[in-house]
């Protein structure tokens, strides 16, 4: 039924099926309020201009001084100053039988030394190791590059000035080709998309549910 996954359907079915079948099957649009997204917004657009050589000087004077502390933060980050190779980039790659696959924020090496990087406004994932995006584009990564002396995926958390590494492995590639079957197998066998009531706090779709 579905041709690919992305990360964030995963997570979304993982919090709650029922919410995957309100916006992935039924596809009821709840509008969402966009302004805890607009920082996180700018400064992507910006790190992504910044990365492919644009003239970006008039876009800085337009920035908050908020928005400034936080770009300058990026620009000083020891892996955003690397060797871009993609900024902005969709890939995706077959695990099992299914197609997975999204955008990421860029990748950067040092020679044969790779990192996909993630900028984040917000907070990082609470086991970022096994967040379904870190999963997915490890593994797309690996097999589009082949390749390589080392493979990274790198969480920038602009709001404590930390990177979080996560050095992807042997051992960490079957572990989330095998979590990535799972979820996806269950995924397509569900017919009954359950209700996961531990995760009603702010959800969009609570109107829904309740009528
Ligand atoms: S309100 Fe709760 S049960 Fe309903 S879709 Fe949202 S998270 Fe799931």
């Amino acid at each position: 039924m579905f041709t690919s996954f992305s990360p964030n359907m995963l997570k979304i079915y993982q919090t709650c099926p029922k919410k995957f079948y309100y916006k992935y099957i039924a596809g009821v649009n709840v509008p969402q309020s966009s302004r805890p997204f607009e920082k996180g917004k700018k400064i992507h657009a910006l790190a992504n201009y910044f990365l492919q050589g644009v003239n970006i000087s008039r876009i800085e004077t337009a920035l908050t001084d908020e928005e400034k502390e936080v770009w300058q933060k990026l620009l000083n980050n020891n892996y955003f100053k690397k060797d871009a190779l993609k900024s902005e980039y969709q890939l995706s790659c077959k695990v099992a039988g299914f197609w997975v696959g999204g955008r990421l924020d860029a990748v950067v090496h040092d020679y044969e030394d790779y990192y996909i990087l993630d900028y984040k406004t917000g907070a990082i994932p609470q086991n970022p190791q096994y967040d379904y995006q870190t999963m997915v584009y490890l593994l797309a990564l690996d097999k589009m590059l082949k390749n390589y002396n080392s493979l990274s995926f790198v969480y920038i958390d602009l709001k404590n000035d930390k990177n979080h590494v996560i050095k992807f492995d042997d051992e960490l590639k079957n572990e989330y080709e095998k979590r990535l079957t799972a979820i996806c197998t269950e995924i397509t066998n569900d017919t009954l998309y359950k209700l996961n009531c531990d995760s009603c706090k702010r959800c969009e779709y609570a109107k829904y549910c309740s009528d």
